[in-house]
């Protein structure tokens, strides 16, 4: 039977697309299916922040930040805390991807007239010792467009390779089952789903109106990770972190539903680390969704009070920003899924970003006139008052009683008592008169504010919470929102697929977030942030390349 290409990549997300434009690009044929239409091109990476992890960029270093790939991977190692025999790969994958992001990663996206905005973002700080976890400097390179602006180069690429023949895209096919004959990958087989007008990331009908069945000498697993599939999730959901929560919000659109990885998995593709996962805990519901239950993450700077449900301030060095699995363990122990930001307006205006292309239509838009307003406005952005205003998390009042009331009232209980959120309150506020403090979060908050980052877009200064001047008081009801899926296809370093008896599956190749970023999970137990995207760029271009060069 005739091929139908040389290579069929299941999953128009950005590691797909990145492999599809490189097999196009050397000269193959290659075919592009997806479940969903065409309208949801780009997959999450669309809705993503776009945030990217560079070591040692021009960004970084105009800002004054000394950074190099020795400091990048002593962070990296510290966060991944690889343990165990299967993560042979994925700690090759974590040496070669942060050679990436320290190499050609920023000149080969720049040739493609991709760029950053000028601020480099601090994500995850930590705050244990030198070999812990946490990013020792800034390294979260914002897409200057966001989610749209890192998707578009790889678009307009295959866009052109299909007005010249060499790509096919097939939107609403879904891929059911994977085909190995004598141990070769060589097809794919599924439903002709209805055609469908939804918006980009709301969920499509399931309603099927044909089959088809396609060959090639190759096929490349891009479908994504299962962050949508709450059963997935919990299914999956590691003991070290406790009881998977009762509630949960949603932070991937529905498509991100898991099933290709089961079916690759039937196949023979050897699938590890799925117990580990990356879902964050200042969750918050969207009073706009375009998703099911679609949940936003709040991007939080460092000054925020951060309570757990029983009112209990959360230990050092578990700030807003600096361990987000560290915070979900935290979290999880007390028996409740959910806890509370207590903030002022000061610090809302200055520190709350919001993940996701919509929610930033200053950066997104690529609107100058409208970013720098971030710096020298009055109120926080648009967005964030908007839910400051409409969202069911949020609650805003004049003084600490009647805030801590409404608290109760939101969570249906009276688990917190004023006079001990009082007395916390109080204590730390008596700290903001001196620049040199015991408590560990007002000490970060001098650290940060010595960043200019920081100290122009990131970081309030530092002032009491109760101090009228800089009200009215805000609470943040925090739900945990899964997103990312860090384990995944065991593959070498051209994105090959191993199988369940440790031999490569000819013609499979992996990558983006069913590979676990690379490897099977280049980051180990935790992210430095920003390298998801960039794990979809450099896990798609291998596997692209790789597929490119064996196929005849
Ligand atoms: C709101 C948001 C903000 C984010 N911000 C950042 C950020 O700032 N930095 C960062 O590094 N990462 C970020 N991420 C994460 C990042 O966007 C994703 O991890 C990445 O885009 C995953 O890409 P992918 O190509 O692997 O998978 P996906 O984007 O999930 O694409 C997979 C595609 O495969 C299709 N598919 C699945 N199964 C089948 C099947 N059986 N048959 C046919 N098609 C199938 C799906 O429909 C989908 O289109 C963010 C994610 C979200 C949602």
């Amino acid at each position: 039977m005739a091929d139908d290409a040389d290579v069929i990549v299941v999953g128009a997300g950005l590691a797909g697309l990145v492999a599809a434009t490189e097999i196009a690009d050397a000269g193959k044929r290659v075919i592009v299916l997806d479940q969903e239409g065409e309208q949801s091109l780009g997959g999450q990476a669309f809705w993503s922040f776009g945030g990217l992890f560079l070591v040692d960029s021009p960004e970084q270093r105009r800002l004054g930040i000394k950074d190099s790939i020795d400091l990048a991977l002593q962070d990296w190692m510290g966060t991944a805390g690889f343990d165990r025999d299967e993560d042979h790969w994925p700690r090759k994958w974590a040496e070669a991807y942060v050679a990436f992001a320290a190499g050609e990663k920023r000149a080969w996206l720049r040739a493609m007239g991709h760029r950053n905005f000028p601020i480099v973002g601090w994500a995850e700080r930590g705050g244990y010792d030198a070999m812990g976890h946490g990013n020792s400097v800034p390294r979260f390179h914002v897409t200057w467009g966001t989610g749209p602006g890192i998707v578009e180069p790889f678009e307009r690429r295959a866009r052109e390779a299909a007005n010249n023949g060499r790509l096919t895209f097939k939107f609403r096919h879904r891929v059911d089952a994977l085909s190995v004959t004598n141990g070769t990958a060589d097809g794919v087989s599924g439903a002709i789903l209805e055609p469908t007008t939804v918006e980009r990331g709301k969920s499509s009908s399931r309603t099927v109106i044909g089959d088809f069945s396609l060959r090639a000498q190759a096929v490349i697993v891009a479908s994504g990770g299962i962050g949508g599939n709450h059963d997935l999730v919990r299914q999956n959901w590691p003991t070290r972190l406790g009881q998977p929560p009762k509630f949960m919000i949603a932070g991937v659109p529905e498509h991100v539903d898991g099933r290709m990885i089961g079916i690759t998995e039937a196949a023979g593709g050897r699938l590890i680390n799925r117990d580990r996962m990356w879902h964050y805990v200042e969750g918050i519901q969207n009073w706009n969704p375009i998703w099911p239950r679609h949940g936003i993450r709040i991007l939080p700077g460092p000054s925020s009070l951060w309570f757990d449900a029983t009112g209990k301030r959360l230990p050092a060095p578990l700030f807003p920003g600096s361990d987000t699995l560290g915070q979900l363990h935290h979290i999880m122990g007390t028996g409740y899924d959910y806890s509370w930001f207590i903030l002022t307006q000061s610090i809302i205006k200055k520190e709350f970003a919001l993940s996701g292309s919509e929610q930033n239509p200053d950066l997104t838009g690529k609107s100058w006139r409208m970013t720098i307003k971030r710096a020298t406005n009055k109120g926080a952005p648009a967005p964030v008052e908007a839910f400051k205003r409409h969202g069911a998390d949020f609650i805003v009042r004049d003084n600490l009683a009647d805030l801590v009331g409404a608290m109760n009232s939101l969570a249906g209980n009276d688990l917190l008592k004023l006079d001990r959120i009082k007395a916390q309150i109080e204590a730390r506020d008596r700290e903001i008169a001196n620049p040199f403090v015991k408590d560990a979060q007002v000490m970060n908050l001098h650290n940060a504010r010595r960043y200019i980052g920081d100290r122009l877009i990131r970081t309030a200064k530092p002032h009491r919470i109760l101090d009228p001047e800089h009200g009215p008081l805000i609470a943040v009801k925090l739900n945990i929102l899964p997103r990312k899926t860090l384990g995944g296809f065991e593959t070498d370093l051209d994105s090959r697929v191993f199988g369940h008896d440790h031999q490569i599956i000819r013609g499979l190749y992996a990558a983006g977030e069913a590979a676990g970023f690379g490897g099977g999970g280049m980051h180990g137990y935790r992210s430095l942030e920003g390298t998801f995207l960039g794990g979809c760029l450099f896990s798609g271009r291998n596997a692209g390349r790789a597929a490119a060069k064996a196929v005849g």
